[in-house]
């Protein structure tokens, strides 16, 4: 196999290789080379109540190249209530289930809770947890649950949960990504192969081959 590209699932720029850009519902441009969208709505702007959004949540995923839903979740630090970001997250999976896509999952301290929606709901489209960064628990309760887990610039730091985690997650259930760290996406692919021994262009074909599975399957 010929080496394949960086595959980034959720930044907020483009960079190397493949980029899956999180665009939330907002205006999005032309296609372009190596770019692909996600489209949701955060729990933060729930907060904010913004009208419009899911109108322009549907418009966004008639889109061929928003090849996710996302990122949408739970985050009990904000002043809106689970309960209500439950409601919403439930709407944008079902959403992403009508269209068969995954759905990239933002989740702050309310883990046990995403997976009880995830159990409740017969859903079948992955859900992938991003910028994951907490203790082996909660990624075994993940992983039994069937989440992918997306890690990010915490693999930079040798004290962090993902560096000490990732070990422990399946190849076929990993991806990476740098967020809103303006981090070349490389150096979190060389944090990853050294944690796990296996070499760079090695995790870049698992990588690729995740990507194709799990956002471009109806394209294959
Ligand atoms: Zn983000």
């Amino acid at each position: 196999m010929e080496d394949v590209l960086f595959v980034n699932v959720h930044a907020h720029a483009p960079g190397e290789g493949v980029t899956l850009l999180d665009m939330g519902t907002g205006l999005f441009g032309g296609s372009s080379p190596g770019v692909f969208y996600s489209a949701g709505i955060h729990p933060v702007r729930l907060a904010e109540s913004a009208p419009g959004d899911w109108e322009a949540l549907d418009k966004a995923l008639l889109r061929e190249d928003v090849v996710a839903v996302g990122e949408c979740g739970l985050d009990r630090r904000l002043p809106i209530s689970l309960s209500a970001q439950e409601e919403a997250f439930l709407r944008q999976a079902r959403l992403a289930e009508t269209r068969g896509l995954p759905v990239i999952v933002h989740c702050v301290r309310a883990f046990p809770e995403l997976v009880s929606l995830r159990r409740s709901g017969g859903f079948r489209m992955p859900w992938i947890v991003h910028g994951f960064n907490n203790n082996e628990r909660i990624l075994r309760m993940l992983l039994d649950c069937g989440f992918h887990i997306s890690l990010g610039g915490a693999l930079l730091n040798p004290s962090s949960n993902a560096f000490r985690v990732l070990p422990e997650i399946p190849l076929a259930c990993l991806f990476l990504e740098t967020d809103e760290r303006p981090l070349p996406v490389r150096l979190v692919y060389e944090a990853a192969s050294a944690r796990l021994g296996v070499s760079l262009g090695e995790l870049k074909r698992q990588m690729w081959i995740n990507f194709n599975e799990v956002f471009l399957w109806k394209n294959g």
